[in-house]
């Protein structure tokens, strides 16, 4: 059993992941306080709850009561000093850069009481790649949400060599009492669960896409009928955000010096152009902003 229970959240990162994964834990009845470096990213998280829970009590999801509890646990600050210096708990939820996700675990280990665990939403990055700039390598693991958090139930848990025991089933008690459902991975691996499998079928669909054999409605229409995915490959990577794969593909062929895993040409083109799918209001599709 686990010597504390997580009263206290905060979420590093207000973007794509962590506006929802904030609202998530703060309807669960955790005190959360959600950070960002960007004031205007901040804001609109903070406008999204603003309306999102209205929007489901109207709905009758939601008591209006626990619609204003949730609201008044949750709290947005530009400051990680003071977002992180009580929290049993930080879901880092910055963008998907090795040494940027080095530099804040570094300075959370600083802020945080010694007690507090350390997790990463990573979508690729295993947390031995970060738990060694902390002196608590043991409270540093992998949280790893899916988009949108407020609606996927499935959190990958990953117990990485340096992991104790004690972080996986506090961590694991936390995504059951946000109501999902969490998977414990034994070993790291890269892309973890989940990530693998897509990958492989969004590097088959962005070739088809290359080559020229098919339009991204096309590929993603087959792989909704044919296959029964909720959505296609390229419909995923816009509500996922291109700049998210493109910062994987570059992160992986870094690593690796593997060409295989260099961005696409269509990835590379959308990227430079800020078309970065649902988040900038264009990636393959075109979105109300
Ligand atoms: P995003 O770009 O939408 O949001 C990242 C936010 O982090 C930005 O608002 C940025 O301003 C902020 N940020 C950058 N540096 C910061 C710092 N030092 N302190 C505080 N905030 C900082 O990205 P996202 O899609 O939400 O992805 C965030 C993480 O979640 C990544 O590691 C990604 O791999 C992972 N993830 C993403 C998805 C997805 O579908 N987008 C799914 C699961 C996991």
């Amino acid at each position: 059993m686990a010597n504390f229970e997580v009263k206290t959240i905060c979420v590093i990162g207000a973007g794509n992941m962590g506006h929802q994964i904030s609202l998530s834990a703060a309807l669960a009845g955790y005190t959360v306080t959600c950070t960002d470096i960007n004031q205007e990213i901040l804001q609109k998280a903070e406008n999204f709850a603003d309306t999102y829970l209205p929007e489901r009590v109207a709905k009758g999801k939601l008591s209006e009561e626990d619609a204003k509890a949730a609201r008044a646990r949750l709290t947005f600050t530009g400051s990680m000093a003071e977002a992180a210096k009580n929290a049993d708990l930080v879901i880092e939820a910055a963008i998907e850069k090795l040494d940027l996700k080095r530099k804040i675990f570094a300075d959370l280990d600083k802020i945080c009481p010694p007690h507090a665990i350390l997790a990463t939403n990573s979508s690729y990055i295993v947390s031995s790649k970060i738990a060694d700039v902390t002196g608590r390598p043991e409270k540093v693991c992998n949280m790893h949400f899916f988009n949108p958090a407020l609606v996927m139930k499935l959190v990958e848990v990953v117990k990485g060599p340096h992991v104790a025991d004690e972080t996986v089933e506090v961590v694991v008690d936390v995504c059951k009492k946000m109501g999902k459902i969490p998977v414990v991975l034994q070993k790291e691996i890269y892309g973890f669960l989940v990530n693998r499998i897509v990958a492989a079928i969004k590097t088959e669909a962005l070739y088809i896409y290359d080559m020229g054999v098919a339009t991204h409605e096309d590929i993603d229409t087959a792989v909704v009928y044919a296959l029964g995915h909720p959505m296609g490959p390229f419909r995923l990577m816009d509500l996922t955000g291109i700049d998210l794969s493109y910062y994987v593909g570059m992160e992986r062929y870094q690593e690796t010096g593997d060409p295989k895993y260099k961005p696409s040409p269509v990835v590379v083109e959308k990227f430079v152009k800020k078309e970065w799918g649902r988040k900038t209001g264009k990636g393959f599709y075109e979105y109300c902003k």
